[in-house]
Formats: structure tokens, sequence, C-alpha cells
């Protein structure tokens, strides 16, 4: 067996009806050697052992909710991808409280709240992996996203205490920072921020936007058993962007 093959292992890839959450969730069912043109196609087709569980990840018995379902569904769970996210870009004076507990909740909130679900699941089964997803906003500030920054950054330091705690049950708990990705969330912040796409551009090493398949490769990497001793990580995956001064 492969140190990579995730044969066998159950995920629950939460905001993975399209953007980086489909990208981890393809290569996750990719990494299924054994039933791998079968996955595939199921996840393709959002049928047989992938099954898709509509809940608002704010709500806490939703959530709650989501992760059982998904374990009961799969018969167990492995590995959990707290995913979900959203922005609103405004200066910071002008945000409305509610805005800002939309934001936290939906993107910090729900990985603690799924991340505590799946706990017990992942204990039963001896062990297993959650990654959180971050941002290049859990490094950086800009001056349009006061509370997707403070999420961001709030997701690294919950994964370095999941991390900490977890770790005498097998649970390796790590997060992947994503440079500039092209999908739904970005393509709205190019309309909103002028001359957003350009400075991406200028500024990423690799000199162009990823794409939710660039995504693909870490997540296997942090769901598989290659993996087992890093725990705590913050990974960025965005083409030299976080390394250009
Ligand atoms: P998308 O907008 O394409 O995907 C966001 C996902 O989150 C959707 O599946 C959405 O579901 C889900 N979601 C949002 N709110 C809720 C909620 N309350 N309950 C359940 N699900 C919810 O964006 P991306 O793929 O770009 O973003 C995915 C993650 O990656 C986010 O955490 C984002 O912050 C992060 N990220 C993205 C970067 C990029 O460049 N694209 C860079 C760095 C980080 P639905 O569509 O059904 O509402």
């Amino acid at each position: 067996m492969s140190l990579f093959d995730l044969h066998g292992k159950t995920a629950l890839v939460t905001g993975g009806n399209g953007g980086i959450g489909l990208g981890m969730a393809q290569g996750l069912a990719r990494a299924d050697e054994a039933k791998n043109t079968e996955a595939v196609k199921a996840l393709q087709a959002l049928g047989a052992r992938a099954i898709s569980i509509r809940a608002d990840l704010r709500v806490e018995s939703a959530c709650r909710a989501a992760v059982d379902e998904a374990a009961g569904k799969l018969g167990r769970l492995d590995i959990l991808v707290n995913n979900a996210g959203i922005n609103i870009r405004k200066a910071p004076q002008d945000y409305a409280l509610e805005e800002w507990r939309l934001v936290l909740e939906t993107n910090l909130t729900s990985a603690f709240v799924a991340s505590q679900a799946a706990y017990l699941h992942l204990k039963r089964r001896g062990g297993g992996k959650i990654i959180n997803i971050g941002s290049m906003m859990s490094l950086f500030g800009a001056s349009f996203v006061a509370p997707y920054g403070a999420s961001k950054g709030g997701i690294v330091q919950l994964t370095r205490a999941l991390a900490c705690a977890w770790a005498k049950d097998n649970i390796q708990v790590n997060a992947v920072l994503p440079g500039w990705i092209d999908t739904a969330l970005t393509r709205r912040a190019r309309k909103e921020v002028a001359g957003l796409h350009e400075r991406v551009l200028a500024r990423t090493p690799a000199a162009r936007w990823g794409t939710p398949a660039d995504l693909a490769g870490v997540a296997v990497f942090l769901s598989s058993s290659g993996s087992d001793f890093i725990t705590g990580a913050a990974i960025p995956v965005d083409g030299g962007y976080a390394s250009q001064g």
C-alpha cells in the first residue's frame, strides 16, 4: 500500500460543492487507489460513497448533525476538512457587528464546532486527520479583511491548540494556507478590489493564480499516513506568494 493511499478512509469536506473544497475532495477520491475510477465517478455523480450533506454550519446543532450524519452514513469518519468560508470586504469602520459575526461564525466557529463533533469519531477509530483552511490573510494584513483576517489568523491558532490537545489521541491537525486561487470567492474579490488581479500576478513567483486542483495534493498528503508526524503546521500552497518580499 502506498504511503498516500486513502483506500477505505472516509472524509467530510465542508464547503465541498465547489472551489477549493471540491478540488480537495477530488484529490482524496483519486487517492483511493483500489477504487480510483469508481470513487472519481462517484464523487462526480455525488453517488456511491460520496454523499452530500446540506447544512448551515453557523448553526451549532446543524454543524454537529452534519458531522454525525457523515460518520453514520459512511460508517466511519477518518478525515475532516474545515473548508467552508466567506468574506465580506469593507473598510473596518464600515462593518455592522452582524457582518463581523457572520464571517467569524462561518470561518472560525464552524471549524471549532465541527472539530469538536469529529473528535469522538476520530478517537474511536484510533486516530484521524483534521485539515483547516486558512489563507494568506492568516499571515498578512489587508485594508478590506478585518473579520476575514481575524478568522483566518484564528484558524492557525485553533489548529495549533487542537494539535497539542489531540496528539495523544493520534489525531493530526494541520492548516493549509492557500494563496490566490481562482474560485467564486476570488472572482467576487476581483470585481470588488480594483487592480487585485494584476497585483496577485505580479507578486506570485509562479506568475499565475492557483486552481482548486492545486490543493488536491496537500489534501491527500495531510490525510495520509505519510504525514503522521506532522501536526500543528500551517502550510502555504501559494506559488511562492508568502515568500516574496
Ligand atoms: P467558494 O465560495 O467557492 O466556496 C465556499 C464554500 O463554503 C461553499 O461550498 C459554500 O457553500 C460554503 N459555505 C459558506 N458558508 C457556509 C455555511 N454557513 N454553511 C455551510 N457551508 C458554507 O470559495 P473557495 O473555494 O475559494 O473557499 C474555500 C475556503 O478556502 C474558504 O475557507 C476560503 O476562505 C479559503 N481560501 C480561499 C482562497 C482563494 O483564493 N479562493 C484563498 C485562501 C483561502 P455554498 O456555496 O453552498 O454556500
